[in-house]
């Protein structure tokens, strides 16, 4: 059976609809290599709980501007639920429900106890005061109140927001428990019960994945990166550190490209003095999309959803694709790219150190302890090697893309998980 969801009016397929059908369809592959029966798949196709709210903001000239909001927690079988939140223009429910299906997956995946979960605001950060974005901040963790809970969801950060955002996430919840709670929230500030190497993990968990699937020396690999935010910038940072040569990165304001290969410290801290890449002086000006069809031995996007599409598949010429973003790769174009011999690490394997670290910072919270960050930067490339063993096992085992066996083993285990537990009542 393919699996069926409520569908909008087909004139209003956003991107974030697109982000659902495309993870509705990788569940459809796996439930059927796992041969899960109809009642099952349904389930595991439908969120949990779905929370839409309307966040009123007071404006710095008094105006009152409402936006939407959202928090999905799409599987909480085997844990608490845990996901990111984003504050985008254009997340939508449809784009909530995705990523927090794929968070189910990748904590089943990497092996943390932990179920799915999302939330998003559809406003633009960059058009916010500082005082703006916090009103809205602790307006929307107060409507989404009664769902949040270090022992049942907890969020952490993701686009357009940041550890100040979770800081006044954790200072809303706290105020109103009456006590300080540091786990209802992970990607915390250090002085608030963050973890070392938390801000750096999801980029560290992509320079593993990266080398993992490179197999040989790094020296000398050519990469390009599209994003050059918190999980681009150091991705390309620590893939630089390694030894290979990030010749292109771009953000939303452009691309920029050295065929000798950027300073990516030199360039990150022109990009945070300057808002983005563009103009930066040591390298050519790339047309931003332009990045995907250059001669590079790896890809990372590390964006948005659907960068990688039926469109632009054909033109890639990247070997390896390691996915910093979650769903930048359509199905249409996974086909494309296994077709001409491109691997693709997926998503909810190649950005999975960041919940890996998220995990880690709650265990320290729950247990008012805290770790070296040699201890975190153990755990992570344990927890992250593991995983792309099994993956690459299973892939080859049963011919299959990384990307199929990653979701077999991840629905797998929240499949068994749901058979053990039994159906109340
Ligand atoms: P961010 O807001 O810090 O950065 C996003 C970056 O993407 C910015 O540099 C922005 O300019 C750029 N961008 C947006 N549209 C673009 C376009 N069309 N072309 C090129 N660049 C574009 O967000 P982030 O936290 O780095 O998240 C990036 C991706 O990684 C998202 O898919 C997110 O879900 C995923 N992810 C993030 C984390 C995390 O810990 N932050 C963990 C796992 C996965």
């Amino acid at each position: 059976m393919s699996i069926m969801v409520p569908s909008t009016t087909p004139a209003l397929i956003t991107p974030g609809r697109q982000a659902l059908d495309s993870a509705l369809h990788q569940l459809d592959q796996a439930a059927e290599q796992l041969r899960l029966d109809d009642g099952l798949r349904t389930m595991l196709a439908t969120p949990r709980r779905s929370l839409t709210v309307s966040v009123p903001v007071r404006r710095e000239d008094g105006r009152l501007d409402v936006v939407q909001g959202y928090r999905v927690q799409h599987n909480v079988s085997r844990g608490p639920a845990k996901g990111g939140l984003r504050f985008h223009p254009s997340t939508d429910i449809h784009e909530v429900t995705a990523l927090a299906m794929w968070m189910t997956w990748k904590c089943a995946l990497v092996g943390i106890p932990y179920g799915g979960a999302k939330g998003g605001v559809a406003v633009d950060p960059a058009g916010l005061t500082t005082r703006e974005l916090e009103r809205l901040t602790r307006r929307y963790v107060n409507e989404i109140l009664p769902l949040i809970g270090p022992e049942k969801d907890i969020p952490a950060p993701d686009v357009g927001t940041d550890e100040q955002t979770m800081a006044w996430v954790m200072d809303t919840y706290s105020v109103n428990a009456g006590y300080s709670v540091p786990g209802v929230v992970t990607g915390k500030p250090m002085t608030l019960g963050g973890s070392l190497g938390r801000a750096g993990a999801t980029s560290r968990g992509v320079q593993i994945a990266a080398l993992a699937a490179l197999g040989g020396s790094p020296e000398g690999v050519t990469v390009a990166v599209q994003g050059f935010g918190k999980v681009g910038a150091l991705a390309a940072q620590y893939l630089s550190d390694a030894g290979c040569k990030v010749v292109a990165v771009s953000d939303v304001t452009g691309a920029v490209y050295a065929s000798s290969g950027l300073d990516i410290a030199r360039l990150r801290a022109w990009a945070a003095e300057e808002g983005g890449v563009r103009g930066y002086r040591h390298a050519d000006a790339l047309a931003r999309d332009d990045l995907f069809e250059l001669d590079v031995d790896v890809l990372v996007p590390a964006a948005l959803e659907g960068a990688i599409t039926e469109a632009n598949a054909p033109r890639i010429r990247a070997r390896l694709i390691v996915e910093g973003a979650n769903g930048p790769t359509t199905p249409q174009a996974d086909e494309i790219l296994a077709a001409s011999g491109t691997t693709v690490v997926p998503d909810i394997l190649a950005n999975a150190g960041g919940v890996i670290v998220s995990y880690l910072e709650w265990v320290q919270n729950m247990q008012a302890y805290s770790w070296s960050s040699g201890e975190v930067e153990l755990k992570l490339r344990d927890l992250m090697q593991g995983a792309y063993s099994e993956v690459k096992s299973l892939a080859a085992e049963r011919g299959l893309t990384l990307r199929q066996a990653a979701h077999v083993i991840g629905v797998g285990r929240v499949a068994d998980a749901h058979r053990m537990r039994g159906l109340y009542p």
